[in-house]
C-alpha cells in the first residue's frame, strides 16, 4: 500500500468530531485541526479542535453516566462480557486501527500491527478477565463486629495520553478504568488523535452504554488544564511528559484530587563483558530504535563494560546503519520518522550539542531526507561525559549513548545517575549478578537478557521522576477504585 493509500484509509476510519455522551459531534467553536502524517509532513486529516465548553460537557455526560448507575450499576461481571466484545472488536478492526495508528504516528506498519494494535487489543482482554475477581475482602477484628472491605469505582476519570503510544496508552487507561465501573473522559496528544476516536467507536459497538467514554481532541495545554483542574473529574490519569505531568499534578492538588503520573523515562542497558554478545547486541540495538526511539522505557543509555567497549562500539557502527529504516509502509522497516517536526528538530539539536561537546559519532548524527517526513538517523554516540546533555536528560529519539564501566558497582552508580527512574536493562550469562544488580536499580521495571518485554499482566510505572502508580496488571486497579469499609456491630447495645 502507498502511503497516499494508508493515509486515506486512515481517513476514512477515524471519525475526526468529539465523542459526547455518545454522540459524534463538531467542536463547539466549530474550528478543527490539522493531522499531520510525519512520514511526509504533509496533512492526513483533520479531526475537531475541542474547546473548554466541550470539555465541560463532556465531563457532565461522564458525570451524568457515572450518577446514573447504568455502568457502576452493572456487575463487574456484565462489564468484563462488554469489554471482552470490545476485545474481540479490535481483533476484528486490527488493520484500522493499525494503518490509523501507524499514518498517524509514522510508525512502520508491522509495529502498529504487532505491537500497537495487539497489545491494546490484549490490555482490553486482561482487564475483562479480571472483572471476574473483583471481589473485596471480609477482615478478621478483635471487637464483636463484622467488617468487610468493598472495592468501588471512583466516578469520573480524566485520561490524559501521550503523541507516542496512542493506543496502548489509552487502553492501559480505560481498560482498568472502565472494568472498576469508572466513567472517563479522554483526552488524546493533540499531533495523534486518530486511534482514540477509533476506539471510542469500538467501544460503543460493543455496548459500552453512552456518556460512559467520551474524547475531545484539541489543544493539549489548554483542555489539559481545564480537564485536570475541573471539579467534576474525580481522577486524573496522565502519562506524558515529565515537566507537563508536574504542572498538572500541581493543579489537580489543588482540588485534591488522584493523580496517576506515568512520566518520562531515560533508562540505561547494562552490559556486562559475560553477556552473549550477539543476543545482547540485537537487545541493545532495538532498546534504542524501537518506536524510533519515542518509548518512555527505551534504553538509550548503553553502559558496557570496558573490556568490550571498543568491540561493542565496532559492532554497532556496523548494524546500526543495516536496520530497516525509511517506508513505513514496507514490510521489514523498523524505524520510521519521528512524529513531529518539533520533535525532529528537538532531537537533531541536542545530537548537535552534543557533538559540538566532543562526543563521537560511531554513526547517524543526522536527519535523513527521505520524501520530507521527519527522519532522524539511527545514531550512536561515545565517549560524551557522564553530565552530558544528551547522557542525563530524555532524548526521545532514535540515539544511543554510550559509556565504558570497570564495574558493577560503578555500573549501578552510572543507571541510576539521571533524575529518571522508569526502565532498566541488564545483559549477563551471570544470573547471580543480574538478580544483584536489579535489585539495586531504581527503576518501575528491569529486564534482563532482553528488552521491553511487555505484557497487560506486569505492572510498569516510576521511581523519581519517572512519576508514581502503575499500569498494567492488578496493580492498576489501585488507581481505579477506592476501599470502602463497613463494619457492622455485632453486639448492639452493648458497651461500646
Ligand atoms: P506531553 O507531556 O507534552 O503531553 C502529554 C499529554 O498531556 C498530551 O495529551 C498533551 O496534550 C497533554 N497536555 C499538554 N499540556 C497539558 C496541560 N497543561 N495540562 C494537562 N495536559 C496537558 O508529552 P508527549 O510529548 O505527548 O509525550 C512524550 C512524553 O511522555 C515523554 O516524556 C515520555 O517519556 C512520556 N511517556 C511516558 C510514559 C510512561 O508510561 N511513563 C509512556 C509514554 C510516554
Amino acid at each position: 500500500m502507498t502511503m497516499t493509500e494508508s493515509a486515506a484509509t486512515a481517513v476514512r476510519f477515524a471519525p475526526g468530531r468529539l465523542f459526547i455522551g455518545g454522540e459524534w459531534r463538531e467542536a463547539s467553536g466549530g474550528e478543527r485541526m490539522d493531522v499531520i502524517a510525519p512520514a511526509t509532513g504533509e496533512k492526513l486529516t483533520d479531526v475537531a479542535k475541542g474547546t473548554t465548553a466541550d470539555v465541560d460537557a463532556a465531563v457532565a455526560a461522564a458525570r451524568a453516566a457515572f450518577d446514573s448507575g447504568v455502568w457502576s450499576g452493572l456487575s463487574s461481571r456484565e462489564r468484563a462480557r462488554i469489554l471482552q466484545r470490545a476485545y474481540e472488536l479490535m481483533r476484528e478492526r486490527t488493520e484500522e486501527l493499525a494503518q490509523a495508528e501507524s499514518a498517524d504516528v509514522g510508525k512502520p506498519i508491522m509495529l502498529a500491527r504487532f505491537v500497537d494494535a495487539n497489545n491494546a487489543a490484549e490490555l482490553f482482554e486482561y482487564y475483562a478477565s479480571l472483572g471476574h475477581h473483583l471481589d473485596g475482602t471480609v477482615r478478621e477484628t478483635s471487637g464483636p463486629t463484622h467488617a468487610y472491605v468493598k472495592k468501588e469505582p471512583l466516578g469520573v476519570v480524566a485520561a490524559i495520553t501521550p503523541f507516542n503510544f496512542p493506543l496502548i496508552l489509552s487502553a492501559s487507561k480505560l481498560a482498568p478504568a472502565l472494568i472498576a465501573g469508572n466513567t472517563v473522559v479522554h483526552k488524546p496528544a493533540s499531533d495523534t488523535p486518530l486511534s482514540a476516536l477509533i476506539m471510542a467507536d469500538i467501544l460503543q459497538q460493543a455496548g459500552v452504554p453512552d456518556g460512559v467514554v467520551n474524547v475531545v481532541t484539541g489543544p493539549g495545554a489548554t483542555l489539559g488544564d481545564h480537564l485536570v483542574s475541573h471539579p467534576g473529574v474525580d481522577k486524573i490519569a496522565f502519562t506524558g511528559s515529565t515537566e507537563v505531568g508536574a504542572h498538572a499534578a500541581a493543579l489537580a492538588a489543588q482540588n485534591l484530587k488522584p493523580f496517576t503520573a506515568e512520566l518520562g523515562g531515560n533508562a540505561a542497558n547494562i552490559l556486562f563483558a559475560d553477556a552473549d554478545l550477539d543476543a545482547a547486541v540485537h537487545t541493545v540495538i532495538s532498546a534504542f530504535v524501537f518506536n524510533a526511539g519515542q518509548f518512555c522505557m527505551a534504553g538509550p543509555r548503553l553502559l558496557v563494560e570496558r573490556p568490550i567497549y571498543e568491540t561493542v562500539l565496532g559492532i554497532l557502527g556496523q548494524a546500526v546503519p543495516q536496520v530497516p529504516f525509511g517506508d513505513i509502509t514496507a514490510p521489514d522497516t523498523v524505524i520510521g520518522p519521528l512524529a513531529s517536526a518539533n520533535q525532529l528538530e528537538k532531537v537533531s539539536a541536542m545530537v548537535d550539542r552534543a557533538i559540538a561537546a566532543g562526543a563521537r559519532v560511531v554513526t547517524g548524527g543526522e536527519k535523513a531526507d527521505l520524501g520530507g517526513g521527519y527522519f532522524y538517523r539511527p545514531t550512536v554516540l561515545a565517549d560524551l561525559p557522564a553530565d552530558a546533555e544528551a547522557v542525563v536528560d530524555e532524548v526521545f529519539g532514535p540515539v544511543l549513548t554510550v559509556q565504558p564501566f570497570d564495574s558493577e558497582e560503578e555500573a549501578i552508580e552510572l543507571a541510576n545517575s539521571t533524575k529518571y527512574g522508569l526502565a532498566s536493562g541488564i545483559q549477563t550469562s551471570d544470573l547471580a549478578k543480574a538478580h544483584r544488580v536489579a535489585a539495586r536499580l531504581q527503576a518501575g521495571i528491569t529486564w534482563v537478557n532482553g528488552w521491553a518485554l511487555m505484557d497487560a499482566s506486569v505492572p510498569f510505572g516510576g521511581v523519581k521522576a519517572s512519576g508514581w502508580g502503575r499500569e498494567g496488571g492488578p496493580e492498576a486497579m489501585e488507581s481505579y477504585q477506592r476501599s470502602h469499609s463497613i463494619v457492622f456491630n455485632l453486639a448492639p447495645g452493648a458497651a461500646q
